[in-house]
């Protein structure tokens, strides 16, 4: 590599990857080990996949590994359903943890160490109020003051904090504290708390414990215990790295080290799991894994590919300043994988009949048509023709505008991989609605051995109406009118009321029963779908992924 390059290719590292980088180079270690720390308060949304990439992408560039670690230390909010849907997100975007842990593996060690600190003279039990507390606590500007506790001899703190622990004091009655620095410019360092007394039940460690851990006193020394080299966390814990370093430096124990980076947003979504929760349990969707939610169980069942979202997450990268990633980024990942792998399949959303006036009743061709113009290897399949055929209803009009080069009265429009038809004359309900179209065929003019010498602009869809079955196709669209919902004082008046169209007359090509909830196709000229686990036998449902093009964007545009 001649230099140029080289420094080419130092410039495109990211700061974390300059880190490690530096950190394997010095020798300071010789393997990298990181975490993905979530807590199981609920599914994992489209930011921790961001953060799950990160940490995952690292450690495989480096060759070192991650562990999966719950940070289980609020029995109130946390329940085994989240811990195993988490497994098995992380498992689906494609990343094999090194090992599946928990902060409360950690419980007993952690008061261990608690009651080194208390043995050290760092730590007191405070009987104040929670209100007492925050009132001493002083301003960013103003030092705070010394709780009446704080100088209780160790030996007492010990006899109380065990007191704690076996359960004689009611919630709420009393804290662990570190003894730190209550003038410390850094409000974090003004004696935080270490423990609270909580008489709940544990969804894994069931009643043996009263008094948990708070995140600043489990989260590092979890760190620790396990070895991480790279505790990676956002933005928000930059203010916590002076007390994770206090906390290992007073233990003695593996300096794990903290580093921090921006969360990733998503315009038109909003990442946090306690507004998710309030979505689902208030209706507003039909579960976490509603193809409408941001969650990453909602992208799988919506027909997202883990490349796609790997992908999305690799485009917007990390850094230092918090960023809104735009929800076309998504769409175009998306479009550029199922671009290549989705097979084409004819459906027919809103069906309009189609009479061939021309062509034999009773008769059958076969049309040959591509799986995938983009994937030789995927082979062709053949479209039944028939007198009746079944169009999009919005691709005929009555009285077209000019430039319209769909089907209308007089005009011609090529049926894709068939015939040319022109249209004749319409049939009409009594209240006027168009209920089919009278055409005749070109027999000259089929697909690939074309001789009519006829040119027409359009080209539109269709299926057999003798062979088409029938399907339920739902039609997604954003699930917030605005771009940054979170920052409203009601996130969810801006809940958008069409994000949901179902299309209960669908018709698609008679392949589509023999399908698997997750295959993927592209309905020529429509978008993406997905097979959805709501399909019966005779019945499937297919959720829209995406449109074909950015429909959303250029509405914006015009305005
Ligand atoms: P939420 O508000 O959704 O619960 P959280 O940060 O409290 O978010 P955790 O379960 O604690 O959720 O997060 C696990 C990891 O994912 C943490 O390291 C956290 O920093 C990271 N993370 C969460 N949200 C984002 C985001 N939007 N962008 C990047 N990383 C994120
Ligand atoms: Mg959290």
């Amino acid at each position: 590599m001649s230099t140029e390059n080289a420094a080419a290719a130092a410039e495109s590292l990211n700061f974390l990857e300059e880190i490690i980088e530096a950190d394997l180079a010095s020798g300071k270690h010789t393997s990298i080990l990181t975490r993905f720390p979530p807590e199981p308060n609920g599914y994992l949304h489209i930011g921790h996949a961001t953060s799950i990439c990160l940490n995952f992408g690292l450690a495989l560039k480096y060759g070192g590994k991650t562990n999966l670690r719950f940070d289980d230390t609020n029995p109130v909010t946390e329940d085994t359903e989240y811990v195993e849907s988490i497994i098995a997100d992380v498992r689906w975007l494609g990343f094999d943890p090194a090992n599946i842990l928990y902060a409360s593996d950690y419980f007993e060690q952690l008061y261990e160490w608690a009651k080194v600190l208390i043995n050290k003279g760092l730590a007191y039990v405070d009987f104040s109020s929670a209100e007492e507390i925050a009132a001493m606590k002083g301003t960013p500007t103003e030092p705070g003051r010394n709780s009446p506790y704080r100088d209780t001899a160790p030996e007492e703190n010990l006899a109380l904090f065990e007191k704690m622990k076996a359960g004689e004091f009611p919630d709420g009655h009393c804290t662990l504290r570190a003894k730190i620095d209550m003038a410390s410019p850094n409000m974090i360092m003004r004696d935080p708390l270490l423990y609270r007394i909580k008489k709940a039940h544990h969804h894994r460690t069931g009643d043996a414990w009263c008094i948990y851990p708070m995140y600043d006193w489990a989260h590092g020394q979890s760190d620790s215990i396990e070895g991480i080299t790279h505790s990676i966390c956002t933005m928000e814990f930059v203010p916590h790295r002076e007390l994770y370093d206090w906390c290992i430096n007073h233990l003695g124990i593996f300096p794990s080290k903290q580093y921090e980076f921006a969360r990733r947003n998503l315009s038109y979504a909003v990442t946090s799991k306690r507004k998710l929760k309030q979505l689902v349990e208030e209706n507003h969707v039909r579960g976490w894994d509603d193809p409408r939610m941001p969650t990453i169980s909602g992208y799988r069942r919506r027909g997202y590919t883990p490349e796609s979202i790997r992908e999305f997450c690799d485009r917007i990268g990390v850094g230092k300043r918090e960023m809104v990633a735009d929800m076309s980024l998504l769409e175009f990942c998306i479009r550029e994988d199922l671009n290549k792998r989705a097979l084409r399949r004819f459906a027919v959303l809103d069906p309009l009949k189609v009479v061939i006036t021309n062509y034999p009743e009773g008769q059958t061709e076969w049309m040959e048509t591509e799986n995938n113009p983009e994937d030789p290897d995927a082979g062709k399949r053949t479209l039944a023709f028939t007198r009746e055929l079944w169009i999009e209803r919005d691709d005929f009009m009555e009285n077209p505008p000019p430039k319209y080069f769909r089907l209308s009265p007089g005009n011609m429009v090529r049926l894709k991989s068939a015939f040319i038809i022109r249209c004749d004359s319409v049939a009409k309900d009594t209240a006027g609605n168009v209920t089919e179209v009278h055409c005749t065929y070109i027999p000259e003019s089929r697909s690939g051995q074309d001789t009519s010498g006829l040119k027409v602009q359009g080209v539109i869809h269709w299926l057999s109406v003798s062979e088409a079955v029938p399907a339920e196709v739902r039609l997604y669209d954003r699930l917030f009118q605005v771009e940054d919902p979170a920052s409203e004082e009601d996130f969810k008046s801006t809940l958008n009321p069409n994000s949901l169209r179902v299309a209960e007359n669908a018709v698609v090509e008679p392949a589509l029963l023999q399908v698997q909830p997750g295959d993927k196709f592209q309905f020529t000229r429509l978008g993406y779908f997905c097979v959805d686990p709501d399909s019966t036998p005779g019945k499937p449902v297919f959720n829209r992924t995406v449109t074909l093009k950015d429909a959303w964007a250029k509405e914006q545009k015009k305005g």
